[in-house]
């Protein structure tokens, strides 16, 4: 039915929950796709199962995919040549198509009572059979079931499925494949609500809408036969099909809740980049040619190759995608780096809503420091309690340790006293004042550093000192909601503490 050249691929979620990785990923290869060779991507929205769909799940799913990066050329919010792109307003097509059938024979009523199928299905479960529709409404005159459907009988329509044979197709990822019709019986393709089953509509509107490739999930592998013997019906021409390997978590079951996030809107609540997440999806069954790995959308654009999309379990690695995500927050400039950040810092309550020029310019200078090394923008206020947070009392076993030699009480009891008289505090300061212990004392390296630091952090580890404490001194100076303590404050207060100051020689 194709009437030009142009790929044409969709994306075809049913809007019954937020969209997960699996889901996305499939977006994501249709799109690259799409994108490389010029094509045209289709959203369009499954929505049949009037049930489950919800217009808000439409509108979150929208949302995330924009999010993402990926764009559409037709879909429901936009409109395009093959509309309607939302299935419950197709209604109209697939029951013409449906008729078409009907009246060539290629499809029945089927008047079966629900209960009665269930209890062939059990039946043939129990049988170790599977449970294949019995055929009893097939030969049912289509004039016979209309005058029944007028007398208020309710009916499915069923399509008329050979009773044997093979139907084979070749997978874009998993080479031949073939089913065995006796497997498969004749498919419901319309239910006696009036809805299409899955399976007839996504062939409608995949022929009428063009679609060249179809690539989406391998849980959908089972419902390709019974898509051909429609697409074979209707004597239209097949579209390619490639399924994706389902995303499973580290131990091999499928990715679910229990191995951690799985919604893109997890994901971006935490501070992974969309541009991160993406890169790491498109590795969810495919690698790409050179081993490069960082890679924008772009770049993923021009390097895809469908061709190359293996057929093992793709195993979702969070490390891995948080790896990712820290190459590709360093990417970013500061400018950046503070947007994404500021509204996690503020609702940790470390900064307010309205911030001043300066207070900018410092949490500028902080979020570059504090963001190195995190693996996304949620675990950033954790972060920042180095800088917010000052707590000598608890300190850790580590700083404990760290302090506790007499080397270390010397150098802690001098910095003190040598500080005591001061008003103002820096870097420089900091530096001279540790020459001068050096020289007094012969302690240096570490067993100089080391103490120092647990003095003015509360802490065994943190930023370097030189980018520390000009932090400090500066946010001190600055109204947040939580006050910064300056090298001062956090120096006496320590001493008070550990009693530094009582062991102090008088002058
Ligand atoms: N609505 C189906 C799903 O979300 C689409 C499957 C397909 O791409 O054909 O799984």
């Amino acid at each position: 039915m194709t009437n030009s050249d142009k790929i044409r691929v969709r994306f075809a979620p049913s809007p019954t929950g937020f969209i997960h990785v699996g889901n996305a990923r499939t977006a994501l290869f249709n799109w690259l796709l799409a994108r490389q060779k010029g094509g045209v991507f289709v959203l369009r929205v499954e929505d049949t199962d009037l049930e489950r769909s919800k217009e808000e799940y439409e509108r979150n799913l929208i949302e995330d995919l924009h999010w993402l990066g990926l764009d559409w050329d037709e879909g429901p919010d936009i409109g395009g040549e093959f509309g309607p792109y939302r299935q419950s307003e197709r209604l109209g097509f697939y029951h013409q198509y449906a008729r078409e059938l009907l009246e060539k024979g290629q499809a029945y009523y089927c008047f079966c009572p629900q209960e009665e199928l269930e209890k062939e299905r059990e039946e043939a479960l129990a049988q170790g059979r599977s449970p294949v529709y019995s055929g009893r409404c097939r030969n049912i005159l289509l004039k016979e079931a209309q005058k029944r459907l007028e007398t208020g009988e309710q009916a499915a329509i069923r399509l008329k499925v050979p009773e044997e044979g093979l139907v084979r197709f070749t997978d874009l990822v998993r080479g031949e494949v073939e089913f065995d019709l006796k497997l498969i019986g004749d498919p419901i393709i319309v239910r006696s609500n009036g809805m299409p089953a899955y399976n007839f509509s996504v062939v409608i509107d995949d022929a009428l809408m063009h679609i060249t490739h179809v690539i989406r999930g391998e849980d959908h592998i089972s419902n390709t036969p019974r898509q051909i013997l429609l697409y074979q019906a209707f004597d239209w021409t097949l579209p390619v099909f490639a399924h994706l390997s389902m995303v499973m978590g580290q131990d091999n079951t499928r990715l679910s809740k229990r191995h951690g996030a799985t919604s893109i809107d997890q994901f971006r609540r935490e501070g992974v980049l969309p541009q991160a997440l993406c890169n790491y999806l498109s590795f969810l069954g495919w690698s790409p040619p050179e081993g490069k790995e960082v890679l924008t959308l772009e770049e993923l654009v021009k390097l895809f190759d469908l061709s190359r999309v293996n057929r093992s379990a793709a195993i979702f690695d969070y490390e891995k995608l948080y790896w990712l995500n820290r190459q590709h927050i360093k990417l970013l400039p500061a400018q950046k780096k503070l947007e994404l950040a500021l509204p996690y810092l503020q609702a940790a309550g470390l900064v307010g809503k309205d911030i001043t020029s300066d207070e900018e310019q410092w949490l500028s200078q902080a979020v570059e420091l504090l963001l190195e090394g995190v693996d996304k923008f949620s675990d950033l206020p954790q972060k920042f309690s180095l800088i917010f947070d000052f707590k000598p009392e608890s300190l850790d076993e580590e700083a404990k340790d760290i302090i506790s030699s007499a080397a270390a009480r010397q150098v802690l009891r001098a910095f003190v006293e040598k500080t005591s008289g001061l008003t103002d505090f820096n870097y420089d300061l900091f530096a001279r004042i540790t020459g001068e212990i050096k020289k007094e004392t012969g302690i240096k390296g570490r067993d100089l550093y080391h103490p120092l630091r647990v003095m003015l952090t509360a802490r065994a580890s943190g930023l370097e000192l030189d980018k520390f404490i000009p932090l400090i001194e500066d946010g001190a100076k600055l109204n947040f909601p939580r006050r910064i303590k300056s090298s001062l404050e956090r120096i006496r207060e320590f001493a008070r503490l550990m009693h530094l100051e009582s062991e102090r020689q008088p002058v």
